[in-house]
Protein backbone atom coordinates (compact mmCIF):
# COMPACT_ATOMS: atom_id res chain seq x y z
CA UNK A 1 0.00 0.00 0.00
CA UNK A 2 1.53 3.11 -1.10
CA UNK A 3 1.63 6.44 0.64
CA UNK A 4 1.77 9.72 -1.71
CA UNK A 5 3.13 13.59 -0.59
CA UNK A 6 2.23 15.83 -3.10
CA UNK A 7 3.19 19.80 -2.41
CA UNK A 8 0.11 21.79 -3.19
CA UNK A 9 1.77 24.86 -2.81
CA UNK A 10 5.81 25.99 -1.87
CA UNK A 11 5.19 29.51 -1.64
CA UNK A 12 5.53 32.52 0.97
CA UNK A 13 3.24 35.50 1.30
CA UNK A 14 5.45 37.30 -1.22
CA UNK A 15 3.55 35.91 -4.62
CA UNK A 16 6.33 33.83 -6.55
CA UNK A 17 5.56 32.73 -10.38
CA UNK A 18 4.32 29.23 -10.08
CA UNK A 19 4.50 28.79 -6.78
CA UNK A 20 1.01 28.79 -4.83
CA UNK A 21 -0.08 29.30 -0.95
CA UNK A 22 1.63 26.31 1.72
CA UNK A 23 -0.01 23.08 1.76
CA UNK A 24 1.06 19.72 1.39
CA UNK A 25 -1.30 16.74 0.50
CA UNK A 26 -0.74 13.21 1.91
CA UNK A 27 -2.67 10.09 0.73
CA UNK A 28 -2.93 6.81 1.84
CA UNK A 29 -4.86 4.29 0.44
CA UNK A 30 -8.40 5.43 0.07
CA UNK A 31 -7.51 8.67 2.56
CA UNK A 32 -6.69 12.03 1.17
CA UNK A 33 -5.61 14.80 4.27
CA UNK A 34 -4.41 18.27 3.16
CA UNK A 35 -2.21 20.09 5.46
CA UNK A 36 -2.94 24.09 4.99
CA UNK A 37 -4.54 25.74 2.18
CA UNK A 38 -2.24 29.21 1.01
CA UNK A 39 -3.90 30.55 -2.27
CA UNK A 40 -4.83 28.29 -5.08
CA UNK A 41 -5.16 24.89 -3.12
CA UNK A 42 -8.12 24.28 -4.28
CA UNK A 43 -6.85 24.93 -7.89
CA UNK A 44 -3.69 22.70 -7.21
CA UNK A 45 -5.52 19.77 -5.75
CA UNK A 46 -7.38 19.35 -9.35
CA UNK A 47 -3.99 19.59 -11.11
CA UNK A 48 -2.69 16.74 -8.43
CA UNK A 49 -5.54 14.76 -9.42
CA UNK A 50 -7.75 14.91 -6.66
CA UNK A 51 -11.27 17.02 -6.66
CA UNK A 52 -11.95 18.38 -3.45
CA UNK A 53 -14.64 17.09 -2.49
CA UNK A 54 -12.98 14.21 -1.78
CA UNK A 55 -10.79 15.16 0.75
CA UNK A 56 -11.31 13.73 4.61
CA UNK A 57 -9.65 16.43 6.58
CA UNK A 58 -8.21 19.89 6.80
CA UNK A 59 -5.28 20.81 9.05
CA UNK A 60 -3.95 23.84 9.48
CA UNK A 61 -0.45 24.79 11.47
CA UNK A 62 -0.72 28.19 12.22
CA UNK A 63 -3.33 31.58 11.50
CA UNK A 64 -0.78 33.36 8.92
CA UNK A 65 -2.55 34.55 5.81
CA UNK A 66 -0.52 32.39 3.79
CA UNK A 67 -1.24 29.08 5.46
CA UNK A 68 -5.29 29.76 5.71
CA UNK A 69 -6.25 31.78 2.37
CA UNK A 70 -6.96 28.89 0.04
CA UNK A 71 -9.68 28.03 3.31
CA UNK A 72 -13.03 29.86 2.51
CA UNK A 73 -12.15 29.06 -1.61
CA UNK A 74 -11.82 24.87 -0.36
CA UNK A 75 -15.31 24.66 1.50
CA UNK A 76 -17.52 26.70 -1.28
CA UNK A 77 -15.59 24.66 -3.92
CA UNK A 78 -16.35 21.61 -2.68
CA UNK A 79 -19.48 21.96 -1.89
CA UNK A 80 -20.16 23.53 -5.49
CA UNK A 81 -18.60 20.16 -6.79
CA UNK A 82 -21.36 18.40 -4.31
CA UNK A 83 -20.03 17.99 -0.94
CA UNK A 84 -22.63 17.60 1.35
CA UNK A 85 -20.93 16.24 4.66
CA UNK A 86 -19.22 19.20 6.70
CA UNK A 87 -15.35 19.15 5.81
CA UNK A 88 -13.50 17.85 8.96
CA UNK A 89 -10.41 20.73 10.18
CA UNK A 90 -8.66 20.38 12.85
CA UNK A 91 -6.00 23.04 13.98
CA UNK A 92 -4.60 24.44 17.51
CA UNK A 93 -7.16 26.12 19.06
CA UNK A 94 -6.35 29.54 19.44
CA UNK A 95 -7.10 32.09 16.92
CA UNK A 96 -7.62 29.45 14.19
CA UNK A 97 -11.09 28.78 16.44
CA UNK A 98 -11.97 32.48 15.61
CA UNK A 99 -11.27 32.20 12.39
CA UNK A 100 -13.39 29.09 12.28
CA UNK A 101 -16.29 30.73 13.27
CA UNK A 102 -16.13 33.77 10.56
CA UNK A 103 -14.30 31.99 7.77
CA UNK A 104 -17.91 32.00 5.43
CA UNK A 105 -19.29 35.41 6.70
CA UNK A 106 -17.95 37.65 3.57
CA UNK A 107 -19.62 35.02 0.86
CA UNK A 108 -22.55 34.42 3.00
CA UNK A 109 -24.96 36.26 0.19
CA UNK A 110 -23.24 34.26 -2.33
CA UNK A 111 -23.89 31.19 -0.67
CA UNK A 112 -27.65 32.11 0.06
CA UNK A 113 -28.44 33.13 -3.69
CA UNK A 114 -26.31 29.72 -5.17
CA UNK A 115 -28.71 27.55 -2.63
CA UNK A 116 -31.65 29.41 -3.83
CA UNK A 117 -30.89 29.22 -7.46
CA UNK A 118 -29.60 25.52 -7.76
CA UNK A 119 -31.94 24.08 -4.79
CA UNK A 120 -29.16 22.01 -3.65
CA UNK A 121 -28.85 21.68 0.24
CA UNK A 122 -27.08 24.59 2.19
CA UNK A 123 -23.74 24.72 2.34
CA UNK A 124 -22.64 22.87 5.68
CA UNK A 125 -20.49 24.63 7.92
CA UNK A 126 -16.70 23.44 8.40
CA UNK A 127 -16.89 20.58 11.40
CA UNK A 128 -14.06 22.75 13.23
CA UNK A 129 -11.63 19.97 16.07
CA UNK A 130 -9.62 22.32 18.24
CA UNK A 131 -7.45 20.61 19.82
CA UNK A 132 -5.10 21.93 22.53
CA UNK A 133 -1.40 22.39 21.47
CA UNK A 134 1.29 20.63 23.48
CA UNK A 135 5.37 20.69 23.16
CA UNK A 136 4.94 16.71 23.12
CA UNK A 137 3.84 14.69 19.92
CA UNK A 138 0.36 14.16 20.14
CA UNK A 139 -2.46 12.53 18.64
CA UNK A 140 -5.11 14.59 17.81
CA UNK A 141 -6.91 12.71 14.97
CA UNK A 142 -7.51 9.27 13.88
CA UNK A 143 -8.55 8.31 10.43
CA UNK A 144 -9.44 4.85 8.87
CA UNK A 145 -5.87 3.96 8.00
CA UNK A 146 -3.97 7.03 8.88
CA UNK A 147 -3.34 8.63 12.75
CA UNK A 148 -2.08 12.46 13.22
CA UNK A 149 -0.25 13.76 15.66
CA UNK A 150 1.30 17.01 16.21
CA UNK A 151 3.31 19.20 18.38
CA UNK A 152 4.26 22.97 18.94
CA UNK A 153 6.96 24.33 17.26
CA UNK A 154 8.94 27.88 17.26
CA UNK A 155 7.34 30.43 15.06
CA UNK A 156 7.04 33.00 17.44
CA UNK A 157 5.07 35.94 17.30
CA UNK A 158 2.89 34.00 15.94
CA UNK A 159 1.50 31.51 18.71
CA UNK A 160 0.53 28.58 18.74
CA UNK A 161 2.28 27.12 15.42
CA UNK A 162 2.05 23.52 14.92
CA UNK A 163 4.09 20.50 13.12
CA UNK A 164 1.83 17.32 12.15
CA UNK A 165 2.83 13.95 11.43
CA UNK A 166 0.74 11.61 9.99
CA UNK A 167 1.41 7.60 10.75
CA UNK A 168 -0.19 4.67 8.51
CA UNK A 169 -1.08 1.06 9.04
CA UNK A 170 1.64 0.19 6.51
CA UNK A 171 4.08 1.81 8.83
CA UNK A 172 4.81 5.09 6.95
CA UNK A 173 5.06 8.19 8.09
CA UNK A 174 5.05 11.90 6.88
CA UNK A 175 5.65 14.78 8.82
CA UNK A 176 4.74 18.47 7.79
CA UNK A 177 6.77 21.50 9.75
CA UNK A 178 4.16 24.38 8.98
CA UNK A 179 6.36 27.56 9.69
CA UNK A 180 9.18 27.15 12.31
CA UNK A 181 12.66 27.82 13.17
CA UNK A 182 14.88 25.04 13.43
CA UNK A 183 13.32 23.32 16.69
CA UNK A 184 12.88 20.48 18.94
CA UNK A 185 9.54 19.99 18.58
CA UNK A 186 10.02 19.08 15.06
CA UNK A 187 12.87 16.80 15.82
CA UNK A 188 11.07 14.61 18.12
CA UNK A 189 8.02 14.37 15.92
CA UNK A 190 9.77 13.25 12.61
CA UNK A 191 12.10 10.88 14.22
CA UNK A 192 12.48 8.02 11.59
CA UNK A 193 10.25 9.68 9.41
CA UNK A 194 9.83 8.61 5.60
CA UNK A 195 9.42 12.15 4.82
CA UNK A 196 10.18 15.41 6.47
CA UNK A 197 8.50 18.16 4.08
CA UNK A 198 10.40 21.57 6.06
CA UNK A 199 10.13 25.11 5.65
CA UNK A 200 13.39 26.57 4.74
CA UNK A 201 15.11 29.72 4.26
CA UNK A 202 18.39 31.13 2.96
CA UNK A 203 18.76 34.25 5.03
CA UNK A 204 21.91 35.15 3.60
CA UNK A 205 19.85 36.01 0.42
CA UNK A 206 17.38 38.29 2.31
CA UNK A 207 18.52 41.31 1.78
CA UNK A 208 16.95 44.05 4.25
CA UNK A 209 14.04 41.28 5.00
CA UNK A 210 16.66 39.03 6.73
CA UNK A 211 15.65 40.33 10.22
CA UNK A 212 12.21 39.25 10.57
CA UNK A 213 11.98 36.50 7.99
CA UNK A 214 15.50 34.92 9.49
CA UNK A 215 14.47 35.02 13.09
CA UNK A 216 11.27 32.42 12.73
CA UNK A 217 12.03 30.43 10.16
CA UNK A 218 14.35 27.48 9.37
CA UNK A 219 17.84 28.33 8.55
CA UNK A 220 19.09 25.56 5.50
CA UNK A 221 22.15 24.47 7.13
CA UNK A 222 20.87 24.32 10.55
CA UNK A 223 18.07 22.01 9.17
CA UNK A 224 19.73 19.66 7.41
CA UNK A 225 21.73 18.96 10.90
CA UNK A 226 18.31 18.62 12.28
CA UNK A 227 16.83 15.91 9.53
CA UNK A 228 20.61 14.19 9.86
CA UNK A 229 20.02 13.66 13.75
CA UNK A 230 15.98 12.39 13.60
CA UNK A 231 17.71 9.91 10.72
CA UNK A 232 14.74 11.07 8.23
CA UNK A 233 14.76 9.41 5.10
CA UNK A 234 13.77 11.91 2.66
CA UNK A 235 14.06 15.55 3.15
CA UNK A 236 11.57 17.80 0.95
CA UNK A 237 12.08 21.41 1.20
CA UNK A 238 9.03 23.73 0.65
CA UNK A 239 7.95 27.51 1.44
CA UNK A 240 11.18 28.36 0.08
CA UNK A 241 12.46 31.83 0.48
CA UNK A 242 13.92 33.47 -1.35
CA UNK A 243 12.31 31.44 -4.00
CA UNK A 244 14.38 29.52 -6.40
CA UNK A 245 14.17 30.86 -10.31
CA UNK A 246 16.93 29.15 -11.64
CA UNK A 247 18.15 25.33 -11.40
CA UNK A 248 21.39 27.09 -9.35
CA UNK A 249 19.56 27.94 -6.91
CA UNK A 250 17.75 25.09 -5.96
CA UNK A 251 21.14 23.33 -5.88
CA UNK A 252 22.07 26.00 -3.86
CA UNK A 253 19.50 25.00 -1.50
CA UNK A 254 20.48 21.35 -1.42
CA UNK A 255 24.04 22.58 -0.87
CA UNK A 256 23.19 24.32 2.66
CA UNK A 257 21.28 21.05 4.24
CA UNK A 258 23.76 18.70 2.60
CA UNK A 259 26.34 21.20 4.56
CA UNK A 260 24.45 20.71 7.60
CA UNK A 261 24.90 16.84 7.06
CA UNK A 262 22.40 15.39 5.84
CA UNK A 263 23.08 12.30 3.55
CA UNK A 264 19.37 11.19 2.83
CA UNK A 265 17.52 11.89 -0.50
CA UNK A 266 16.58 15.98 -0.96
CA UNK A 267 14.00 17.43 -3.09
CA UNK A 268 13.58 20.61 -3.31
CA UNK A 269 10.21 21.57 -4.04
CA UNK A 270 8.19 22.91 -6.84
CA UNK A 271 4.43 23.02 -6.71
CA UNK A 272 2.95 19.48 -7.43
CA UNK A 273 6.42 17.51 -6.62
CA UNK A 274 5.76 14.34 -5.40
CA UNK A 275 6.89 11.69 -3.25
CA UNK A 276 5.82 8.24 -3.23
CA UNK A 277 6.71 6.01 -0.17
CA UNK A 278 6.34 2.19 -0.97
ZN1 LIG B 1 4.18 30.84 5.87
ZN1 LIG C 1 3.97 31.66 9.24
Amino acid sequence: MTTTVTLTGTGTPRPAPGRAGAGVLVQHHDESIQIDAGRATAMRLAEAGLACNRLDALFLTHHHSDHVIGVPDLLISRWVMGATEPLVVVAPDGPLTEFGGHVLDLWAEDLRIRQEHTGRAPMPAPAWRAFDATGRPTVVWEGRKVRVSSVLVQHQPVEPAVAYRVDTDAGTSVVVSGDTRVCDGVSQLAHGADVLVHEVVRPALLGKQRGYIGEYHAEAVALGALAAEARVARLVLTHLEPAPTTPEDEAAFEKDVREGGFTGEVVVGQDLSRVVIQ
